[in-house]
Parts: structure tokens; sequence; C-alpha cells
């Protein structure tokens, strides 16, 4: 992936500074505003399927869609609800003043990752040996 590559290549000693309080601040901010947008999302695709119930009663092809329509809805939803809960662990480090360190290896996240992700639990480093271990695996 280009974006991890070039995160690699940032310089250590300006990527990894330990955090100031008002990153800190900042990154609350940055998480609190991602969660507002996507608890909206997740209520306009709910209003969206809601409209689709009212319909009238549909013919074969038409309730086939609408099926397909509504299941991809709750998928995205449950996407939503996993990044809402990201979002929120994030926020919940930020108020154990463990925010920006990552939970497999103790180290500095990295404030480019945390600008991109502020909501990751992982280093670069570590999240590419998930990634490697999730292709194993399949
Ligand atoms: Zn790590």
């Amino acid at each position: 992936m280009a974006a991890s590559s070039a995160e690699r290549m940032t310089d250590p000693d300006a990527d990894e500074r330990p955090l100031s309080d008002a990153d800190i601040s900042e990154f609350r901010r940055l998480l609190q505003a991602k969660r507002i947008a996507l608890v909206k999302a997740a209520q306009d695709s709910l209003e969206h399927d809601m409209t689709l119930d009212t319909n009238e009663m549909p013919d074969e092809v038409d309730l086939a869609s609408s099926e397909y329509i509504q299941s991809f809805a709750l998928r995205l939803r449950g996407r939503e609800r996993h990044f809402i809960e990201k979002i929120d662990t994030a926020l919940t480090k930020i108020e154990d003043g463990v925010f920006g360190t990552c939970e497999e290896c103790d180290e500095l996240i990295g404030r480019k990752r945390l600008a991109a992700r502020p909501e990751t639990t992982l280093c670069i480093r570590c999240k590419e040996d998930q990634e490697r271990s999730e292709r194993d695996f399949r």
C-alpha cells in the first residue's frame, strides 16, 4: 500500500515525539467530529430503510432488490458501528492518558499515523504484522 510505505519513510524523530496536551486536545476534537459524522450517516441510512419499508407491495423482482439494498444498508451500519466503537475506545484512551501508544508493543504510534487514523490502536509495524497474519490465515 502506498500510504504505509510513505509512513515508514517519515523521519522518526519528527514523527514519534510524545504527544503534547494540545495535540491530545486536537485528536479529541477530531475523534468527536468523526463520531458525530458517523452517527449522522447511520441515522440517514436508517431513515432511508424506513422509506423503503413504506413502499407499496413490491413484485418479486423489486422485493429481491429491496432485500439486497436492506442487507447492504445493514452491513454498512455494522461497519459504522464498528468504527464508532473504535472511536469510543480512542476517546477512552485519551481520558485514561494512554492515547497514542500501541496496544501490542507499547511504542508510540506516531503522530502522522494518528493524524490519518486517530482511532487506530496499533503502530504501523504491528498493524502490518496483523495484516500479514490475517492474509496468511485466509
Ligand atoms: Zn506496535
